[in-house]
């Protein structure tokens, strides 16, 4: 169980890179450094691994599943950590959540905000949320789909527990940088027009460590970085997208 602090320099390194990095798309996007943030993502990564990365000052951290929430939450209780859902997320999982998260990016359906709405009132919390758009063509991905974002965006102003601050995606696995690219463009562009319809929606998550310079082109405020950060998550299947788990 005792490990030294030298154990994980690496995360000292990985994160310094990444920010090298991101401060290098940003110069070539023309952007400040300022508006770009890096949410790392701890997902399959133990406390003891979260404990490390907050000696570097790290304090929000990303997980796609709730019970991975729930007991890095007690292994670490009393430390200073918000937890942001990036993963999809089952109603029944609203209790934790609203007792948990200081965040949750993948809301994408009226069902999910009623069943947070409801447990936030209850423990008399507000959260932050971003709606997950579905920007990538294929069809295992959760997401609302683009078509209805104006709708939801307008249906949302009733759950005064939720404050909505932005949009999230995942863009399209794929080798090709204009496939990538145009996903995050069209999240850009949802916002925009959301803009228009009188909502502010200051904030795009998206960009991961395969891709987050193009999401930084395209007008990123905030990329969520797992690997480049932690480490390869070994002889773990990818999870996002699926609802495995969860
Ligand atoms: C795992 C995950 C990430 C981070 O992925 P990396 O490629 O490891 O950086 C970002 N967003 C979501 C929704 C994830 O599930």
């Amino acid at each position: 169980m005792h490990s030294d602090s030298n154990d994980y320099a690496y995360l000292a390194a990985n994160w310094a890179a990444v920010r090298a990095r991101v401060d290098a798309a940003c110069r070539a996007a023309g952007r400040d450094v300022a508006e770009v943030s890096i949410l790392p993502v701890s997902k399959t990564f133990g406390p003891e691994v979260v404990r490390a990365a907050m000696a570097l000052g790290l304090k929000r951290f990303g997980e796609n599943k709730v019970q991975e929430i729930r007991s890095k939450a007690a292994a670490l209780a009393g430390a200073d950590i918000e937890w942001v859902v990036i993963g999809h997320l089952q109603t029944n999982k609203a209790k934790d959540v609203a007792r948990l998260a200081s965040e949750v990016q993948s809301l994408d359906r009226l069902e999910l905000a009623d069943a947070l709405h409801r447990r936030l009132q209850l423990e008399g919390r507000v959260i932050d949320v971003l709606v997950e758009v579905k920007t990538s063509p294929e069809e295992s991905k959760h997401g609302l789909p683009p078509a209805q974002l104006p709708a939801f965006l307008d249906a949302l102003r009733g759950y005064d527990t939720l404050r909505v601050r932005g949009l999230m995606t995942l863009a399209v696995p794929s080798d090709d940088p204009e496939a990538v690219r145009a996903c995050f463009r069209q999240l850009r562009r949802l916002r925009d027009a959301s803009r228009t319809q009188g909502h502010d929606l200051p904030r795009l998550s998206m960009g991961m460590s395969g891709d987050f310079p193009l999401a930084i082109a395209e007008g990123a405020t905030e990329i969520r970085i797992g690997t480049a950060i932690f480490g390869g998550r070994s002889g773990k299947p990818e999870t996002y997208g699926t609802e495995r788990n969860n």
